[in-house]
């Protein structure tokens, strides 16, 4: 039924061995950076490239100030703590994202509350946080409590699934009405846009990811960014084993944490950077030729919205229910086409399943019905 997707896909992109979802490309200065490395003996924890790397996250997506860390998943735990979470505190996230996302909340031992997402930008709806809010929170002292547990919630979470940008700035002014810090998982999201504004800068603090599967990697990578420069001289020394600056004393004045990225890896890091619109360029040219693909064909590929500018990092189709996504899966992965479904909802996972959850109907919706195709470039 879907040979001609297959066939379509096995050439754009010229081949009949087996294609991945997404493999990373170096076509720049990668080498080079890794060799200064090498040479320099700076691999680990010191050494220029860090700074570098730091500084060109920050111009690229407008924040003020960038943190490198060790992945995604210690960005996210980070910027979590920094916000106040800890074991008293509840964090509103979707339920249709990747496991880093309650992981990190798991890591300050507090718990999540799963909000539904809207169907078109698959990220948190906006719609459905402000009625949570208003009937399940009341506000003490300038901070906004669950009424039934009576515990602090203390972030909101969205995230930009497969870097499509949510309902960001109606997210923002909600969160503002409450009283709890917009901590935006925008791991997926590198180079994705709303309303002109970079995903990422509209929260309180962000974190990306430059995991091998993303659209530039660093081996392994994370960035917290933040425009309060408070936040992010904590966020520095937290992910550097709070260490207190001395020439030779060893002095550590809270419980830190060991998650800054080596200088290796930001060697990468840097020399993706340099490559990165190029990238996006390339991904937009691929995701326009599945456009017009299935814009006959009756599928619907999720494009942008008038508000987004979008990385498509991941491209994302919604089949028409559940048996018809079944059988795309197994034709295209037999014939060697990796695809993949939407992660399973959180709140099915047994660490989260008494989570509190607002009415999932959208989430439910397009976990039956989401799956990637391969989107990497190739050069
Ligand atoms: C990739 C990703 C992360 C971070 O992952 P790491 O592998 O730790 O870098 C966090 N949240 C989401 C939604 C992701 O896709």
């Amino acid at each position: 039924m879907f040979e001609k997707t297959v066939q379509f896909i096995q050439e754009a992109y010229d081949t009949k061995e087996f294609l991945p979802l997404h493999e990373p490309v170096f076509f720049g200065n990668e080498k080079k950076y890794l060799n200064e490395c090498i040479d320099s003996t700076f691999v680990s924890s010191v050494g220029k490239f860090v700074d570098q790397f730091e500084q060109m996250v920050a111009e690229y997506t407008g924040a003020k100030y960038a943190v490198a860390t060790v992945n995604g998943t210690a960005a996210l735990h980070i910027a979590l703590k920094l916000v106040g979470t800890d074991e008293n505190s509840e964090v509103i996230t979707q339920p249709l994202t990747f496991i880093a996302t309650c992981n990190a909340i798991s890591y300050c031992n507090a718990i999540p509350v799963f909000v539904d997402v809207d169907r078109d930008t698959m990220g948190l709806s906006p719609k459905s946080l402000k009625t949570f809010l208003a009937q399940e929170t009341t506000q003490k002292a300038g901070a906004c409590y669950n009424k039934i547990t009576g515990r602090k919630i203390t972030a909101v979470v969205p995230m930009h699934t497969f870097g499509h940008p949510c309902k960001i700035d109606e997210i923002a002014t909600i969160c503002d009405e409450y009283n709890i810090a917009l901590v935006e998982d925008a791991a997926e999201s590198l180079g994705s846009y709303y309303k002109g504004k970079h995903t990422g800068t509209f929260g309180k603090i962000s974190a990306f990811s430059f995991n091998g599967n993303k659209t530039i990697t660093t081996g392994g990578g994370g960035m917290i960014i933040t425009d309060d420069e408070a936040l992010a001289k904590h966020a520095k020394h937290l992910t550097t084993t709070a260490k207190v600056p001395h020439p030779y004393e060893y002095i550590h004045d809270e419980i830190g944490y060991n998650y800054r990225l080596p200088n290796l890896n930001a060697a990468l890091g840097c020399a993706q950077m340099e490559t990165l619109d190029v990238i996006l360029k390339k991904k937009r040219e691929l995701a326009s030729r599945y456009i017009d693909f299935f814009a006959d064909k009756n599928i619907d590929f999720v494009t942008e919205s008038q508000d987004a500018k979008v990385n498509y990092w991941l491209n994302a189709i919604i089949l028409k229910d559940n048996a018809e996504r079944d059988l795309f899966l197994k034709e295209t992965n037999d014939s060697g086409v990796m695809t993949r479904p939407v992660w399973a909802l959180m709140n099915r996972l047994e660490m989260f399943k008494n989570s509190q959850c607002t009415d999932l109907s959208n989430a439910l919706w397009l976990e039956e019905r989401v799956v990637n195709i391969p989107s990497g470039v190739r050069l």
